[in-house]
């Protein structure tokens, strides 16, 4: 029998949460932040490693390494998703959960910042597998979640199924909390809007950045790479809003056609087919072909690492938009700067995610929900606003916007830690 890729390391990659400590660094120094506060933002609160011995589908048992990082809680509950892959490992979980921190303070959202993952292959686990999985996890962590204290939410290779198991085994002990975890399904007290929101958000970022360069979107050209829920969802509405995505991608590669992918099409062949693979009415690309494709807007919404020190020169696009976490490592920014690329940062491009969770757990909490079109409303000022404090912090300090935005969030945070006073 085949061995399964249960397990697989990308240590070759630079550490995303050195990556992190570096853009923290950077910023702390440009506003001479004190020592106190630094100390205090550049560790994680809490950090819980879980083994979860799981019975599978053959009858056998296998132990799952599992991580929670529970990075900051000043300003308030602390909020991050649940990434299940092969390559999960306490490293990332740790960048992931400090982000999620910068984040929320960054937008705005009364809540700190965490991540979880498991170190699994979803595509070779059963549908009870996962479940078995994922109800081990939330037990071996039901003193960490709570929705006043640390609320999971999706991230890559989990969905609203898994958040589905979340919810019900945390209220199986609980009784009844919608509020622990959000991007649960509509059915189960999700919030509209949820699934398109980082996308939305996505596409919004790319938005006000043209119009920032003084660019025509009619006239634009997009490569996006990954086609999961931020990638498709940011291929689709920038498409509606009249760019031409030339290219998209996946794990299978990249497909590329100048004239303009049908994006609607594109979906309904993921949806049939599970990937790309196979898509025809593009030319295969490789995965960094498509990131060195002269196109006028980027945006890495995979996975982390994919723009290094290594192929940053080979990047001819002049706007970056990062949906994926991390997708440009800390080495590649001097390089992308110096090109005078001007890149979106993750933490602002896909803070749509987060704040309509946020919109689901004040909806959970007061047992009243929104139309879809209210949750975009709310949502719009909330990123619109991010973006121009960050757009301003750039001009003033004349830094990367990647930099300004950390700025705009640690002066938030250390307000938060300096107000609750000496502890
Ligand atoms: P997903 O699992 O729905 O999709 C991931 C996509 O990336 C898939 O199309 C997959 O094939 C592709 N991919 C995986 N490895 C790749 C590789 N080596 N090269 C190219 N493509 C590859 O995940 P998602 O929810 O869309 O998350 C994508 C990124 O966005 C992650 O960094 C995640 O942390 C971040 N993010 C997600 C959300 C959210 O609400 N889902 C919110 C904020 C940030």
């Amino acid at each position: 029998m085949a061995k399964i890729q249960e397990k697989v390391s990308h240590r070759e990659k630079p550490s995303a949460y050195e990556s992190l400590i570096t853009r923290f660094e950077e910023a702390a120094d440009i506003i001479n932040l004190d020592q106190r506060f630094r100390d205090i933002i550049r560790v994680a609160e809490r950090v819980v490693n879980v083994n979860l011995p799981v019975k599978l589908d053959d009858g056998t048992t296998r132990v799952f390494e599992g991580f929670r990082v529970v990075h900051s809680t000043v300003m308030g509950p602390s909020k991050g998703g649940i990434r299940y892959a092969p390559f999960v490992d306490l490293d990332e979980v740790k960048a992931l959960a400090g982000w999620m921190t910068f984040k929320c303070a960054l937008v705005g959202l009364p809540y700190g910042g965490a991540k979880g993952g498991i170190t699994l292959n979803p595509k070779v686990r059963s549908m009870d597998e996962l479940e078995r999985i994922t109800r081990a996890y939330t037990r071996s962590l039901k003193d960490v979640f709570g929705e006043d204290s640390d609320i999971p939410a999706p991230d890559m290779g989990t969905s609203y199924r898994e958040m589905a198991w979340i919810f019900h085994e945390y209220s199986r002990i609980y009784g009844y909390t919608p509020g622990v975890v959000t991007g649960k399904p509509l059915h189960l007290g999700g919030s509209k809007g949820r699934v398109p929101a980082t996308g939305w958000g996505v596409m919004l970022s790319a938005l006000l950045a043209i119009e920032k360069l003084g660019w025509k979107k009619e006239e634009c050209t997009c490569a996006i790479q990954g086609f999961g829920n931020v990638g498709s969802w940011a291929a689709k509405l920038l498409s509606d809003e009249g760019l031409t995505i030339v290219a998209i991608s996946d794990h299978t590669g990249g497909y590329h056609n100048e004239n303009g992918i049908d994006v609607r099409d594109a979906i309904e062949y993921v949806k049939n087919n599970g990937t790309l693979k196979g898509y025809k009415n593009a030319t295969q690309i490789t995965n960094d072909e498509l990131l060195a494709l002269k196109v006028d807007v980027l945006s890495p919404s995979a996975i982390e690492n994919v723009i290094t020190e290594a192929n940053a020169h080979t990047i001819q696009a002049p706007l970056i938009v990062e949906g994926a976490n991390g997708p440009v490592s800390a080495d590649a920014d001097s390089i992308l700067d110096e090109k005078g690329i001007l890149i979106v940062p993750d933490i602002l491009a896909n803070a749509g995610g987060v704040t309509v969770s946020y919109f689901e757990w004040v909806q959970n909490r007061r047992g009243h929900y929104y139309s879809e079109q209210e949750i975009q409303d709310k949502t719009r000022p909330i990123l619109t606003e991010a973006f121009e404090r960050v757009y301003e912090t750039h001009k003033q300090y004349k830094c990367s916007m990647r930099i300004a935005a950390y700025i705009v969030a640690i002066k938030r945070l250390s307000t938060g830690i300096d107000l609750e006073g000496n502890f």
